[in-house]
């Protein structure tokens, strides 16, 4: 069989859990099977760069904050190599790998500092290095435990994406590039081991895939080398009905489908990354997704036809890193083109709209945006009230403390009755919900709530639909 195996970044948290791994894989190997690996960055790491990047560009930066942070980060991935490694030598040139890694972060930090700038550029040349960090410690581990490995970055293993940082996307050469770089290497018993979430584009400048988007790489490979599994090895047995940490007696689900998964993670299961599921789509491969520290313990696989499974409710899923934006005005009733207008606005600012509503008063245009996006939204959107007769739109309003929820589960579609039970129990607990939105496939009905309130409404619609209990 041949395998596409991502480790995220608790799974590789320090040196003894990235030998772990390293054991994990090669039980594979022994069984004759081709392996490439995926990894992120160790846990917290990419958060940590992105926030000294910014940090840096203050004028209440210093320099020194640079050498500090180069040393914390160089302390965590020397300490992981000598646990993780046994073999001197193979810790030898991992060291100096890291070493040289180290020196390119400190540069990139310091012209940071002295530029008082932050370039979309910059930002993913530094968010890259978590994973260039570890790739080598893992693909170290491997050869010690006496399995054959290199350590390739994403665009070394052939992924080409656009130039749209911090979210780029794949061109059409990636296909073939992966796989003429990857199967010659599977096929004499090497394990790749390759940078989750980061790229080249064209000119081999670094790019990356967006937040949590190793999952996405792990997808992108195992369809261009024709996998027939792509295994997500994470924190926790698979994906659940809902959040472990919102919700305790979270159950896992033995079995999604693909548009049940893209649901679930688009609507905010951090688990699995929404665009993980495209590539696998196109060719029919099969997703299962697993927990590291319990790896024989109960698993999600993620096939085109779920079977066996009456349930009408999979999952209840929640984002709280989203802003609600209303734009009103009397005199946008009947008015043509103002939707079109805001759309477009919010598109060509590189916004993404998770919710949309019109009243049918048409006297106001919600859109539900990620949080990161909100200045950039309300800027674009800032002429709007000018471009149109003074009448028309009148106000625009926002509101950060909002969360949203969605409930899941593609048998909903035809069967009445789902909402009622949506809402009334929401009444029940008291939850004011502030708009509410359902896609015409029906597998999903969404809704704005007050940030506040999430933990209680995610429990309470999960006890509604009794989730706990195998269905
Ligand atoms: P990794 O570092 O392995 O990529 P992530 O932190 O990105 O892991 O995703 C795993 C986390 O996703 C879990 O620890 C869990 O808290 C969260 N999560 C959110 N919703 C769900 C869900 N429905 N099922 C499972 N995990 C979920
Ligand atoms: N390290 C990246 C992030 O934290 C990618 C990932 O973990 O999937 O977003
Ligand atoms: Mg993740």
């Amino acid at each position: 069989m041949r395998y596409v195996m991502k480790f995220g970044g608790t799974s590789i948290g320090d040196g003894t859990k990235i030998k772990q791994v390293g054991e994990l894989v090669r039980s594979y190997y022994d069984q004759g099977n081709e392996i490439a690996v995926v990894v992120s960055a160790m846990s917290g790491l990419t958060d940590e760069l992105q926030t000294i990047a910014e940090r840096l560009t203050s004028e209440y930066a210093e320099v020194t904050e640079v050498s500090e942070f180069v040393h914390l980060v160089g302390k965590r991935h020397f300490d992981a190599t000598y646990a993780a490694i046994e073999d001197e030598m193979i810790v030898t040139e991992v060291i100096s790998e890291i070493e040289t890694r180290l020196e390119e972060l400190k540069n990139a930090l310091t012209g940071i500092y002295h530029l008082g700038e932050l370039t979309d550029r910059s930002y993913d040349y530094v968010s890259s290095f978590g994973e260039r960090l570890s790739s080598p410690i893992l693909s170290g581990a491997l050869k010690s435990l006496k399995v054959q490995s290199v350590f390739l970055m994403g665009g070394e293993a052939g992924i080409i994406t656009d130039t749209k940082h911090r979210g780029a996307r794949p061109t059409e050469i990636t296909e073939r590039r992966v796989h003429e770089r990857l199967v010659p290497l599977l096929q004499v018993g090497v394990v790749p081991v390759i940078t989750g979430f980061i790229a080249y584009n064209i000119h081999n400048i670094i790019t990356t895939l967006g937040r949590g988007g190793s999952d996405y790489t792990a997808s992108i490979i195992g369809s261009a080398i024709d996998a027939d599994e792509i295994w997500i090895w994470t924190d926790v047995d698979g994906i659940m009905t809902a959040d472990p940490k919102l919700v305790s007696n979270a159950r896992t689900l033995p079995q999604v489908s693909y548009s049940e998964a893209m649901e679930i993670s688009y609507f905010g299961a951090k688990v699995i990354h929404p665009k993980t599921i495209e590539p696998a789509v196109i060719k029919g491969i099969p997703v299962r997704v697993k927990n590291t520290f319990n790896p024989s313990g109960a698993s999600t696989t993620i096939v085109d036809t779920v079977t066996n499974d009456q349930s009408l409710v999979k999952a209840v899923t929640a984002i709280s890193n989203v802003a609600l934006i209303t734009l009103s005005g009397a005199g946008m009733a009947g008015t043509i083109g103002v939707a079109a207008h805001v759309f477009s606005k919010l598109a060509s600012a590189g916004v993404n709209i998770i919710m949309i509503s019109q009243g049918s008063s048409e006297a106001n245009i919600s859109v539900l945006v990620e949080e990161e996006h909100l200045s950039s939204a309300l800027n674009a959107l800032h002429g709007l009230k000018s471009e149109f007769d003074g009448n028309i739109v009148k106000e625009i309003s926002c509101n950060e403390d909002v969360s949203a929820i969605a409930v899941v589960g593609s048998r909903m579609a035809g069967t009445p009755g789902i909402v009622g039970r949506i809402f009334s129990r929401m009444g029940s607990i008291n939850v004011n919900v502030i708009m509410i939105s359902q896609g015409s496939t029906e597998h999903n009905v969404s809704f704005v709530l007050r940030r506040d309130s999430v933990r209680r409404a995610v429990e309470s619609l999960h006890e509604e639909f009794s989730l706990s209990e195998p269905q």
